[in-house]
């Protein structure tokens, strides 16, 4: 039995999770499973959303429009309407170009995690490359923003043209881009007007010049607002692998340049903001426990969708820098913060938690070098296995966070005989930065139902 969904933000980096419901039995795939998702995920999904995103687009493209349109000739309305229907087609095109793009990394992605451990896994890129970052040497860092890093900042800005993006988003640009010069507007002045026309009317027809100065004005403001707070840590700027996780410290928290602390470890395991917001819609219940915190990623999001957090960890360092992040984001009074080992804590507590987050250490940045993540072998401190089984001591619902190449058989491995288990791939970008597998009747009944509507 198989079933898709997806979901997507529409925010730089854009953000997609596909997922499967898998049978114990059979760990294989749908021949027409592809089909069934590019049709029907799609179709949800531009219903759900598509109108919205079309609106949002039209108003940043066209601020002009609110004004302009109330004081309309016929012939002027005509105009806009004729400019409106190449908009939505052009961006739905646009939109589904990208769609297709991830789609088809999807696909790669989940045949390789389906082969059997120890076969050859194509063509993996860096986990955290999704940025398309150039590497910089840490000996020229400034304590200012990089370049690449004012290029990142840039791709937050919805302003940016089309073809810039796809280039930031690695996928090509030779067709589907449109530059921003090519914006085809009502001319200002139809043979009717007269120069008469209201004040107002001059204003809301604003010319492309004065547009793309107020542009560059705009993006100037938020360049310098972000670059005041963003001083990089000495201990980062020494290390070239470091370097680049500081480029997307905005996607692993958005309120980073608020004072949210990081050691040198959390920086390579925490979970980036957009996928730690989807386990948490996905896990959202009365009481979860959040068994390896660390700096405290998931259980600020836990605390948004559930109604106490257990966030335990068994480094005191690490519940103190989760406590002060979860403060930012103003949500610690929903946390308990534990100090113990899960192992330990799952034998001998008599909590009965609604889900559990298991987040366990993939073994540092070297977990990428595997070309696949065997979850039984190298796990920390426990194989996959018997780590389930402590969880299930105290619930059946929970999720697994899990390097992007583990293994899929082995994750389906671990449902209970006669059971499901959905496995649900996390992309930034086209990238897929991590796999999130879900335990539990009414968790993968929970995805089933939304994946019927
Ligand atoms: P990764 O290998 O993915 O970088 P980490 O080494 O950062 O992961 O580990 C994740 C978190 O799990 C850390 O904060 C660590 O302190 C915590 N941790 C490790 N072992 C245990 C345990 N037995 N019980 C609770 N927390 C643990």
């Amino acid at each position: 039995m198989h079933s898709h969904f997806l979901t997507t933000s529409r925010s730089n980096p854009q953000f997609y999770t596909f997922s499967q419901v898998f049978d114990r039995q059979s760990a294989n795939l749908d021949p027409l499973w592809k089909e069934e998702l590019q049709q029907s995920a799609w179709l949800s999904f531009w219903e759900r959303e598509g109108h919205e995103f079309l609106e949002e687009k039209w108003h940043k493209q066209y601020p002009e429009y609110k004004e302009a349109i109330e004081l309309a000739t016929a012939e002027e309305q005509a105009a806009w309407q004729e400019l409106w229907v190449k908009h939505a087609h052009d961006q739905s095109a646009h939109f589904w170009h990208i769609f297709s793009c991830v789609l088809e990394n999807y696909e790669r992605d989940l045949h390789n995690g389906l082969q059997d451990v120890g076969q050859i896994l194509s063509d993996i890129d860096d986990q955290f490359s999704y940025l398309e970052i150039h590497q910089t040497d840490a000996s020229t860092a400034s304590t200012e923003c990089s370049e690449a890093d004012q290029e990142y900042l840039i791709t937050n800005d919805e302003s940016l043209g089309e073809e810039q993006q796809l280039k930031l988003l690695g996928l090509p640009t030779s067709f589907g881009a449109r530059s921003t010069n090519d914006r085809r507007k009502p001319k200002q002045k139809l043979p009717s007007e007269s120069e008469s026309e209201s004040d107002s009317n001059r204003l809301s027809m604003s010319n492309e010049k004065d547009e793309i100065q107020l542009d560059l004005k705009s993006r100037a403001i938020k360049k310098t607002k972000r670059q005041k707070n963003s001083k990089i840590p000495q201990f980062m700027r020494d290390d070239n692998l470091l370097l680049k996780y500081w480029f997307k410290r905005f996607s692993l928290f958005s309120r980073f340049d608020q004072g949210i602390l990081l050691d040198r470890e959390s920086w390579f395991s925490v979970t980036p903001e957009k996928i730690a917001k989807q386990t948490a819609r996905r896990l959202a219940s009365d009481v979860i426990v959040d068994a390896f915190c660390g700096c405290g990623g998931n259980a600020i999001q836990f605390a948004n969708t559930c109604g106490r957090v257990i966030a335990i960890d068994i480094d005191l360092k690490k519940l103190a820098m989760a406590k002060q992040n979860a403060s930012i984001y103003g949500v610690a009074h929903k946390i308990d913060f534990v100090h113990a080992d899960f192992l330990q804590f799952a034998r001998t507590t008599r909590l009965r938690p609604d889900a559990i987050f298991l987040s366990p250490p993939w073994g540092g940045p070297d977990y990428q070098k595997q070309q696949t993540f065997d979850i039984e072998e190298n796990l920390l401190p426990l194989g996959a296995s018997p780590l389930m089984e402590h969880a299930r001591r105290l619930t059946e619902n929970i999720g697994f966070f899990l390097p992007r190449s583990s293994n899929i058989k082995q994750v389906i491995a671990l449902t209970h005989a006669g059971e499901q288990c959905e496995v649900e791939h996390n992309y930034l970008d086209t990238r897929l930065v991590a796999i999130t597998a879900y335990y539990g009747k009414s968790l993968v009944m929970k995805q089933r139902q939304k994946t019927d509507k």
